[in-house]
């Protein structure tokens, strides 16, 4: 079945005419991998092999191929983590010193008895510390559980009780969350909490500490800086971190030390990292971009790491740039969809000239946005698709391919990705299906904690891994998204993914946000029914609403574009920022709204 119309696809295909890229001039990207179509055919995952530092009899341990190497390969000094507060003090700190600090800590937690496998849970701002822990943690082999600071009770409750963790490594000013839910997580044993910085640094403040509690100052102090890294098989738990929850409860997705040939390798490819580079995700790592691209991935290759406790807040991003001269930035459509409402003014009041590479995961990245960041920095976007699950970026548009806005790129060596239809029989080019990876992939899911159905399920038809979304491929390989699975609406007989006409939405000047679904409909099966966050200033009026209908209407086939406009204030979203286009729909239908732990609440 053909998506929407193929006309619409020849205009979304076109390649981009670097139109305005002349506004930052850059330099031409020297990239790690030249070329794509040899080096696709040709690559095994044996020959990166060579990149990681195994022990003796293939045993492997990530945080060492993250830290430890680099003290024997010149980078003993190089800045590892430029750690910006939320007040905007700056703290460097070497390899060496996220070495020792993560082994006094790794020798504290083993002082208390943690064992390899154990859950150690890390519940921290992007401080130093949460960075520390999760190192100490991979170091002595239990397993690390990285959680969002903003997470409220229930989005706690839910992880901890499910992971049985023993301990969790927080600070004074979120321990309160975890002290209202202590009573139902009969498993944690300790509570670790980091106290106000001045206590750090010097004489720590007698604070109280409650039952089960120990500070973080007191644990380490003595501790020697020397610890032996634990030789982990290949298979052994490194991290467990659930899923958004965007379309469900949350699942526990358990990963391996193995994962990081497949971290380093994408790291090098698709966020192009060099030795002079300074790099920011501003992803937090309680969402798997933050821990796998924004500390095991790049440190592995030696890269240098930005880390930015504070909010989201245009000046203050495009400040941090500007001030740490950031050269590889990798952020979410999200983001960028608010940056471009903030306006072009404020991207000129800063110097972005040392950005060089620009990515974006986690959700479908409108055209309108890649063609706003050429306008705006002289670089396209580089979107690229990947999952919790699948451990590592899968489908990238790598610096060395023709960008196509819109597209999610091409599958990277050694990843054999194909749209399907539901027998697991592949399409062709063009149609619509899908999304499926052969399994094999090195950052691959091992388990999901404590629910082998719900595991099963993503790989129910043999030779397939299933990924939940629906997308197509065009004749060149580049891979288009869709929507989630449960989301594409079946109108008149079509079926239409909610991205296209979010996109298409998002095109016209007055519309920020858009959030698409199918409505029940007697006559068309569904109909399409959107909802839109206006830009700036800009009030509806029947006029308006009839020029967004007719730019739609335009832009998408006649079918396809929504029958239905309503204006809100915000979208729901999770608190990575996704559109909970279920809750949309749940509120629009009256029907039960399902599990809400990760919708964002401020
Ligand atoms: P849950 O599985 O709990 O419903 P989630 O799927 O949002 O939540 P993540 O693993 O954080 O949890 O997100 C992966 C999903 O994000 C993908 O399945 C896809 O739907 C979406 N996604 C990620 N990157 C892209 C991209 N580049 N383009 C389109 N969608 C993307
Ligand atoms: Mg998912």
């Amino acid at each position: 079945m053909k998506v929407v119309e193929k006309k619409q696809h020849a205009k979304k295909t076109e390649k981009p005419k670097g139109a305005k890229r002349e506004i930052l001039k850059k330099a031409a990207v020297n990239c790690n991998l030249p070329e794509y179509e040899n080096f696709y055919n040709t690559f095994s995952w044996q020959d990166a092999q060579k990149e990681i530092s195994y022990f003796f009899g293939g045993k492997v341990n990530a945080a060492y191929n993250a830290v430890d190497r680099h003290l024997h390969n010149g980078r003993r000094n190089k800045v590892a983590l430029y750690s910006v507060d939320a007040r905007g003090h700056l703290e460097k700190y070497t390899f060496q010193e996220i070495y020792e600090a993560a082994n006094r800590l790794g020798n504290a937690l083993k002082s208390l008895g943690v064992k390899r496998g154990d859950r150690v849970f890390v519940f921290l701002p992007r401080i130093f510390e949460l960075y520390v822990s999760t190192i100490a943690i991979a170091k002595i082999g239990a397993i690390a559980g990285p959680l969002f600071s903003a997470f409220g009770p229930d989005a706690l409750r839910d992880r901890l009780h499910n992971s049985e963790a023993t301990i969790v490594i927080t600070n004074t000013d979120l321990k309160d969350k975890i002290d209202a839910i202590r009573r139902d997580l009969p498993d944690l044993e300790h509570v670790i909490v980091i106290g106000p910085k001045q206590d750090l640094d010097g004489a720590h403040a007698s604070r109280e500490l409650g039952e089960g509690e120990l500070d973080y100052a007191q644990l380490i102090e003595g501790q020697s800086s020397e610890l032996i890294c634990e030789q982990m098989d290949p298979e052994d738990p490194l991290y467990l971190l659930y899923t958004s929850g965007t379309t469900g409860k949350p699942k526990g997705v358990v990963h391996v030390h193995g994962d990081i040939i497949g971290q380093h390798m994408t790291s090098k490819w698709v966020l192009d990292l060099k030795e002079d580079d300074v790099y920011w995700c501003t992803a937090d790592p309680g969402w798997v971009t933050g821990t796998v691209y924004g500390i095991f991935g790049p440190w592995s290759n030696g890269a240098s790491v930005v880390s930015y406790e504070g909010r989201f807040d245009a000046a203050s991003w495009y400040k941090l740039i500007d001030r740490l001269k950031v050269t590889v930035w990798y952020t979410a459509p999200t983001a960028l969809r608010m940056l471009m409402k903030a306006g072009d003014d404020v991207v000129f009041e800063h110097d972005l000239g040392s950005l060089r590479h620009v990515l974006s995961v986690g959700e479908p990245l409108n055209p309108e946005v890649v063609r706003w960041g050429m306008k705006v920095f002289g670089l396209p976007i580089h979107d690229n698709w990947w999952q919790t699950e699948t451990g590592m970026q899968l489908i990238a548009n790598l610096p060395c391919n023709p960008l196509k806005p819109g597209s999610m790129g091409k599958p990277l060596p050694g990843v054999y990705a194909a749209i399907v239809d539901d027998q697991g029989q592949e399409l062709d080019a063009g149609e619509l299906g899908r999304l499926v990876v052969k399994p094999g992939w090195p950052a691959m899911l091992r388990r999901i904690w404590r629910n082998k159905d719900k595991f099963d399920e993503y790989f129910k038809i043999p030779g397939w891994y299933f990924s939940g979304d629906n997308a197509w491929k065009d004749e060149e390989g580049y891979f288009w998204f869709v929507g989630r699975a449960d989301d594409v609406i079946n109108t008149s007989g079509h079926r239409v993914g909610p991205f296209e006409v979010e996109s298409a939405l998002v095109e016209h000047p007055a519309v920020a946000e858009a959030g698409v679904i199918g409505k029940p409909d007697k006559e068309r099966g569904e109909i399409i029914k959107a909802f839109i966050v206006l830009a700036n200033g800009v009030t509806m009026n029947d006029n308006l609403l009839n020029e967004i209908k007719d730019h739609t209407r335009k832009t998408l086939a006649a079918h396809a574009y929504p029958r239905e406009i309503e204006v809100k204030d915000s979208l729901p979203k999770t608190r990575s920022g996704k559109i909970m286009r279920r809750l949309l729909k749940a509120w629009e239908l009256g029907l039960p709204t399902g599990d809400v732990s990760s919708l964002e609440d401020d």
